[in-house]
């Protein structure tokens, strides 16, 4: 197992840290920057995120700039020990550049430019914006890159932000027509690419070619995956674009982007590519209540994302809030002991820092009553900044922890190109395609089993994993049927359900049935693919035992041995109830020195958890420990050495744990064994032998 570098250098820590706007606080500087300094030296804080939202402090009027306020927060912080992570400004421009160059405004989907306001509310395309990014980034590099505080760069805000993150101007246009032509070569290829003849769209100059709009045209499917992946490649070449400079200037200093969730509009294994580290911005819905554990499922699954964005490499957790996130519907705020729990799950599954934003809350406008290190009240006196501060003491005892991984055996695929056209197809459930939920089903009951899962996508190699699990995979890209063929023939579990190989890269259907070139290998063909109402189920009949199927229901049919790799695949269960009754259900089948598994249905909860603890236990697949109460989540990360065993109560109540030989606690520094209690949202981290 791999142990990775500090994410900075020579901080072999994990990093406790904040977004700070001292900036907003300019008038009053000399009370509140020591302030601010001798409570964030209390909380253990040795990482600030600076200089975000400046670019209207650092150029107050075109061409005219003031850094002196930044040079004195950088003398700052070196002075108090504390590492910059200095943001480039462009996610949010300046009043004077959008009245003086509107060309630098978005265009929105429906054609209508916007006014100056927001935030991320640039043209990508737009030269004069492209000019003033990569000067203010010079500039910054150039008077920092020897100034002691610089730890890294931070680059932009949360790339995309709201909407569909997209610019419809005519030199978005122009570049997307640019983007089609180098990669379909000709129009023929496109319009076969996209099946133009159907409803006469066939194209005969490139300058027909428009985005997907409403007032245009918004059904031609591979024009509107094209549409996505052109997204993704203009916040690609727009980010070469901001690090450029800073690679120059400064080589050694790393660099991130802030993403966001499940971000829709841009492919984040593609742009992850370009990070030196992957780091994301956490706002969970938590609920002080039993429905905590299922929230911790869902941010423990988006944890495990961004950690295998860069192949376990650990990743940041840039920003998270302490107590209540005031945009949310319900800004609830947090229990006594939730702040470390939430902050010790992202540890728990890979990031080496944990950050909040923001510092110090803002007086003022749209953020002035989210959660913050030091309140409105200002000294340090909450019940949240105890509670961060006591953070960080857990986190300063972590050291050990730094640059390991989480040793997944088991990959479940979530593929952004898939994602857009398996929801983009019509077809089946329109209103609600479900994808990010169902990918979801398959891993909660890894989540509660205590067997750690990758999330992978169709470009990501399948080396070194014993189960692969592709729900939904409605698209095969190119290649990726050739990995799962090699995957199988070395050993490979493969687990698909209904909807895999529909279509190829460019949303063309597969000829001579479903899953096209896969069908071998699964051992049978998809024929019709049943959409229930809500009200409708079938009855699956699986080991003795009936599970309700619902939603969708696939009827397949399989295939005889000479069309199957020389063997029929067996049938391990079949659907119960309608017309279909007897069709298979559930399907084996045996691929070179692996298997292919199919669920034709989606299930409810309890198959799941039957079903793959079932394949765990016959595919030996390693939980941390034998036996996890519910509600409590156990995962670890390992250098292949040792092991940091992490155990997280999301309930509020007490949680029994048996931990067999335990091991050193890393917080209170004694041996533990045997039965441990865990209270209500409390933690338990101790280090064992990896074996
Ligand atoms: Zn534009």
């Amino acid at each position: 197992m791999k142990k990775y570098n500090p994410v900075i250098g020579n901080m072999p820590h994990i990093l406790h840290g904040a977004d700070y706007n001292p900036e907003q606080w300019i008038k009053w500087k000399d009370e509140i920057w020591p302030q601010d300094m001798r409570l964030a030296k209390k909380a253990g804080i040795n990482i600030l995120s600076i200089g975000i939202f400046s670019w209207s402090m650092l150029e107050p009027e075109e061409d005219v700039f003031d850094f002196s306020w930044l040079d004195e927060v950088m003398d700052m912080l070196a002075e108090n020990g504390i590492k910059a992570d200095l943001a480039t400004p462009s996610g949010a421009k300046p009043a004077w550049m959008g009245k003086n160059h509107p060309e630098t405004l978005r265009v929105e989907r429906n054609g209508v430019r916007n006014e100056f306001g927001g935030r991320h509310n640039a043209c990508l395309s737009s030269p004069y914006f492209r000019r003033k990014v990569t000067q203010i980034n010079t500039l910054l590099a150039e008077r920092y890159k020897d100034h002691p505080a610089l730890g890294m760069w931070h680059i932009s805000n949360e790339y995309g932000g709201s909407g569909d993150s997209s610019c419809y101007c005519p030199y978005c246009r122009a570049a997307f027509r640019e983007f089609l032509k180098k990669k379909y070569g000709s129009l023929d290829a496109l319009n076969e690419a996209y099946w133009t003849t159907f409803w006469s769209h066939r194209f005969t100059n490139w300058e027909q070619i428009n985005p997907p709009m409403p007032a245009g045209d918004t059904n031609l499917h591979g024009l509107n995956l094209d549409w996505h992946r052109f997204t993704t490649w203009q916040y690609i070449d727009f980010y070469r674009l901001e690090t450029e400079p800073l690679k120059r200037i400064t080589p050694d200093k790393k660099c991130t982007a802030n993403l966001m969730n499940l971000f829709w509009p841009i492919n984040y294994f593609e742009l992850a590519r370009e990070l030196d580290v992957v780091s994301w911005d956490n706002y969970p819905l938590w609920r002080n209540s039993e429905k905590d554990y299922e929230v911790a499922q869902n941010t423990a699954f988006l944890h495990d994302l961004y950690r295998s964005l860069k192949q376990g490499q650990p990743f940041m957790l840039m920003e998270s809030c302490p107590s209540a996130v005031n945009w949310q519907p319900v800004s609830k705020i947090h229990a006594p002991g939730a702040h470390l729990s939430h902050s010790m799950q992202a540890v728990a599954h890979g990031s080496d820092t944990v950050q909040y934003f923001q510092f110090r809350k803002s007086r003022g406008s749209s953020e002035k009553f989210h959660g913050a290190v030091v309140d409105h009240e200002g000294q340090g006196r909450t019940r949240i900044y105890g509670e961060i501060v006591q953070t960080g003491e857990a986190l300063s005892r972590l050291d050990a922890v730094v640059g390991t991984t989480v040793p997944a055996r088991v990959a479940i695929l979530f593929d952004w190109e898939n994602w857009w056209a398996y929801t983009d197809a019509q077809f089946a459930h329109n209103d609600n395609k479900a994808y990010d939920e169902i990918v979801r089903e398959y891993y909660r009951p890894f989540a509660e089993m205590g067997i750690p899962v990758d999330i992978v996508d169709e470009t990501c190699s399948l080396e070194g994993y014993d189960l692969l699990i592709t729900p939904l995979m409605y698209m095969i890209r190119d290649g990726f049927d050739e990995k799962i063929r090699r995957f199988t023939q070395q050993g490979g579990t493969w687990l698909t359900t209904c909807i895999t190989g529909y279509v190829n890269d460019t949303d063309l259907c597969f000829l001579g049935g479903f899953p096209g070139p896969l069908k071998d290998v699964l051992g049978l063909w998809e024929e019709e693919l049943d959409a229930l109402y809500p009200e409708d189920e079938n009855c699956i009949k699986w080991r003795e035992k009936s599970y309700r199927g619902f939603y969708y229901c696939g009827l397949s049919h399989v295939l005889p041995a000479d069309e199957a790799l020389g063997q029929e695949a067996s049938v391990e269960a079949r659907y119960g109830k309608d017309f279909y009754a007897g069709y298979p259900a559930i399907t084996r089948h045996q691929a070179g020195q692996g298997q292919a598994i199919y669920v034709a249905a989606r299930m409810e909860p309890e198959f799941y958890r039957d079903f793959l603890g079932a394949l765990a236990d016959e595919l030996k697949l390693r939980r941390v420990l034998p036996e996890i109460p519910y509600g409590v989540e156990v995962t670890s990360r390992t250098d292949g050495e040792k092991e940091y065993v992490f155990l997280n109560n999301y309930l509020p109540r007490e949680a029994q744990v048996s931990i067999g030989e335990g091991g050193l606690d890393l917080l209170s520094g004694k041996e533990i064994s045997g039965q441990v209690n865990l209270s209500a949202k409390g933690i338990l981290i101790y280090q064992r032998k990896f074996s």
